[in-house]
């Protein structure tokens, strides 16, 4: 066979995988359906400005290989995400803080502070009982009830406490999104890192592993598959829930429109659940233009872009019943969509080097 690995799919899963094979010196061959490379994590020069064509991708992590890892690659700036709410008109400090309630009550009342939960503990049947639990009711309406049914297109007594354990709460005035030590953007975005990461590898875009299957696994002794589970087996146990989304982008005729780069959405009757302003990822930007992106959750049908698992237990059954049938000696899945979880992006890459790992371990 020509390649050892034929790996589908650009995203970052595959372009950690590829890398780390071709390194090891092992013949890689990558595609994918799109005709861009990077999967989620493209980004498009839009009027000087690098936009995040599939939602806002931040990279955080705790991990100093890790953050080294994509370094290498080439180089991130050390932006910290910052959001606000608008809820009711009104405009919020967000993750809920010291700041918050005083926005919300004037005086903080001591009563409610206590009953905020700054180190949530873990076990929760769902999200609904997590957050009224850590937050008390009148965040969980304000803030998260509306925001999360648009998000999942389910009550939130029906999800997995799991989404939202992610984000910090806090009873000081630190409204960092994110809870991670080192965080930041590819100062020439995410295009860039996929490219440089599969660098000197063969790659063919715009073309689809599921519909010549047998075509391209002959061509490779081990196929690594990033496409969605459900999709590779034909559905054969049934379709897998996602959640899909649409981005509308926009060229706006000033230099800036927002205090923040993203605002969240979090009244129901709102269609949208945020919008991102592309230009605060980046320092020292000086365009005359600025972009935003308003995104829309949308129900998954078949065909439409898959973006999100949704975890709950059904999901969760009919994801082994899938995995059971891997044949582990041809296919290793691996990213988001082919283990059906919801990684963060240090989370993907240390899953991919993870596997990788392992196999150099056996050459
Ligand atoms: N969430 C919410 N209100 C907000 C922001 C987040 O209720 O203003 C909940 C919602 O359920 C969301 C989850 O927290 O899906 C995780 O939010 P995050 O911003 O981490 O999601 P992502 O950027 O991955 O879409």
């Amino acid at each position: 066979m020509k390649y050892d690995f034929l790996i589908v799919g650009t995203g970052l899963s595959g372009a950690t995988f590829a890398r780390e094979m071709t390194n090891s010196g092992k013949k890689c061959l990558v595609i994918d359906r799109r005709k861009t490379m990077g999967g989620n994590v493209y980004t498009e020069k839009i009027a000087g400005i690098h936009t995040h064509m599939y939602g806002p991708h931040i990279f955080n992590t705790n991990s100093p290989m890790l953050w080294g890892y994509v370094n290498n690659f080439t180089p991130f700036n050390d932006y910290r995400h910052r959001v606000k709410c608008s809820q009711g008109g009104t405009l919020y400090s967000f993750p809920i803080n010291l700041n918050t309630l005083e926005e919300l009550w004037g005086d903080v009342d001591q009563d409610l502070l206590r009953k905020l939960n700054t180190e949530p503990k873990a076990g929760f049947e769902n999200l609904e009982e997590y957050a009224i639990e850590n937050l008390g009711e009148e965040i969980y309406r304000k803030f998260i009830y509306g925001y999360t049914k648009k998000q999942w297109g389910k009550e939130p007594r029906n999800l997995p406490a799991l989404i939202i354990s992610r984000i910090p709460i806090r009873k000081n005035r630190n409204d960092d999104y994110h809870k991670c030590i080192y965080s930041g953007v590819p100062k020439d975005g995410y295009s860039k890192l996929i490219e440089n990461m599969l660098d000197g590898i063969e790659i063919r875009l715009d073309v689809d592993y599921l519909k010549k299957r047998d075509y391209w696994d002959g061509m490779a002794k081990v196929v690594v598959y990033t496409g969605p589970i459900d999709e590779f087996f034909n559905y054969a146990h049934g379709d897998l829930d996602w959640r899909s989304l649409r981005f509308d982008h926009e060229v706006k005729q000033a230099e800036w429109l927002q205090a923040v780069a993203q605002i969240n959405y979090t009244d129901e009757e709102i269609k949208y659940t945020r919008t991102i302003e592309h230009k605060h990822f980046y320092k020292n930007i000086n365009t005359p233009q600025t972009v935003i992106t308003t995104e829309y959750p949308q129900e998954y049908n078949r065909g439409q872009e898959k973006y999100y698992p949704v975890n709950d237990t059904q999901n969760t059954f009919v994801y082994s019943q899938y995995k059971k049938m891997i044949d582990v000696s041809k296919y290793i899945f691996i990213g988001r969509l082919a283990t059906y979880k919801y990684y963060n992006m240090d989370q993907a890459i240390a899953a991919a080097l993870k596997v990788c790992n392992k196999i150099k371990d056996n050459i």
